[in-house]
């Protein structure tokens, strides 16, 4: 995304204020003035109004506001866009869209106080985040993850994989609560992001939320980590828990594996979207050489989750386990679907031999069945 920290007659805009302006105002449309837009696939396209050409090459991206011309090398967002074909200044921009967008210019660039104040915290739990995710992958490769890297090694994860996928482990007892408070992080942070729990025997003692699971961190569409899955090492209930609903996590709004997928499919466009269940399903998929692999949260699909799927691709797969839970899933995303699928937004269901789910199939050498 581009940045601007432009300022002109002592007007200076937020950037919370520019991506309002490009939530309310679609791309596509201000270019569809100047040049047909069309869609095919999952991309829109144009001829370039920058060059003269035939066939299109100008891509518009609306998931993150910019565009890009192959021919020319065109390049820029909405405010860019209409800066160079009209040649307006860049406040004179804003204030043209921010009128057609019904926005009033804030008098003082639109961060308040408190506005500051919570994108200072969402910056330190992007940070806290992370260097959880960097503590679990350390403790996979100590001797206190040996039963977690068994586990891996079992599931035929290779290292690169495993790399790829952050994965991680979670120690027993509270040692991520003492390493990130020894980083100077504080407790009621680490609760809010659901990575400490207060004791209801003890109230004041906090214990760790992931203990002994082997972890899988959670992104969101930029491959931040906002949330972890932690699966159990050996039986025991549940398998699987995900981080609860954070300031950073809203399990309905996320797909596991999305921005991988949105690399892939940028490097290569026919990569298949496949939707399948768990983490595991979408590790082993992509280690099989399925780079467009996903799963919800261990969720049901939610309509939030479709939409990033079509964005990604008009008609993702929906790959699901070979038993009756599988089944019944996919008979709920089929209802949360319905009402949405129109042409250039369908689904496509892969339903699996009884018994096996993507990672049994990959591991039998069955790949070809997928
Ligand atoms: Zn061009």
């Amino acid at each position: 995304m581009l940045l601007y920290q432009v300022s002109s007659n002592m007007v200076t805009f937020s950037s919370g204020f520019l991506d309002q302006i490009r939530q309310r105002i679609s791309l596509a449309d201000v270019i569809g003035r100047y040049t047909t837009v069309q869609k095919r696939g999952s991309n829109l396209i144009a001829c370039c109004p920058f060059h003269k050409e035939k066939s299109p090459s100008f891509y518009i991206y609306e998931e993150d506001g910019h565009y890009h011309c192959y021919g020319c090398k065109a390049h820029g967002d909405i405010f860019s866009f209409l800066m160079e074909k009209r040649g307006f200044s860049f406040p004179e921009v804003v204030e043209d869209l921010a009128g057609q967008a019904g926005l009033q210019i804030p008098q003082n660039g639109g961060d308040s106080e408190e506005d500051r104040r919570a994108k200072a915290e969402r910056g330190l739990f992007y940070e806290i985040m992370e260097k959880t995710a960097q503590f679990y992958e350390k403790q996979l490769l100590s001797n206190g993850g040996s039963s977690a890297k068994k586990y891996t090694d079992n599931r035929g994860i290779t290292l690169p994989t495993q790399k790829t996928f952050r994965l991680g482990y979670a120690p027993r007892g509270n040692v991520l609560h003492h390493h990130l408070s020894k980083l100077g992080y504080k407790t009621p942070a680490l609760q809010k992001l659901g990575l400490v729990q207060e004791s209801k025997d003890r109230p004041g003692d906090f214990y760790d939320y992931f203990r002994d699971r082997l972890m899988f961190p959670i992104w969101d569409k930029r491959g931040r980590v906002i949330a972890f899955g932690g699966r159990i090492l050996g039986t025991g209930h549940p398998k699987y828990i995900n981080s609860p609903e954070t300031p950073l996590f809203h399990k309905g709004d996320v797909i596991y594996g999305y921005h991988l997928a949105k690399q892939a499919k940028a490097q290569n466009k026919l990569t298949p979207l496949i939707c399948s269940e768990g983490y595991m399903d979408v590790v082993a998929l992509h280690q099989g050489g399925f780079q467009g692999a996903v799963a919800p949260n261990g969720t049901s699909i939610t309509e939030n989750q479709l939409d990033l799927l079509w964005k990604l691709d008009h008609e993702p797969i929906i790959c699901l386990d070979g038993d009756k839970a599988g089944e019944e899933a996919a008979l709920r995303a089929l209802k949360v679907a319905l009402p949405f699928l129109e042409a250039g937004k369908t689904l496509r269901f892969v339903s699996l031999p009884s018994g096996e789910d993507p990672d049994s199939l990959l591991r039998a050498g069955k790949k070809e069945l997928l």
